[in-house]
């Protein structure tokens, strides 16, 4: 009895980290615009990589919104 609600229990938690690893990756694929005014980084994983305008930041793949910056 014990045993099974065990396995219950590690299997809804490796489905949970399924699910969240799925909603991660989609959620990257969203383009954010990155932050920070005279140093640009990801606004996920903060890496300042983003000078050049990386389509997607080479640190985590989150995709990078640039519109922000092209009517200035
Ligand atoms: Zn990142």
């Amino acid at each position: 009895m014990i045993e099974k609600c065990i396995s219950e229990i590690i299997d809804k938690h490796n489905q949970a980290d399924f699910y969240l690893a799925i909603i991660n990756a989609l959620s990257k694929q969203l383009p954010r615009e990155p932050k920070g005014k005279d140093w640009l980084y990801c606004p996920v994983c903060g890496a300042d990589v983003l000078t050049d305008k990386y389509k997607f930041c080479p640190d985590c793949g989150q995709k990078i919104d640039w519109r922000c910056l092209e009517n200035d």
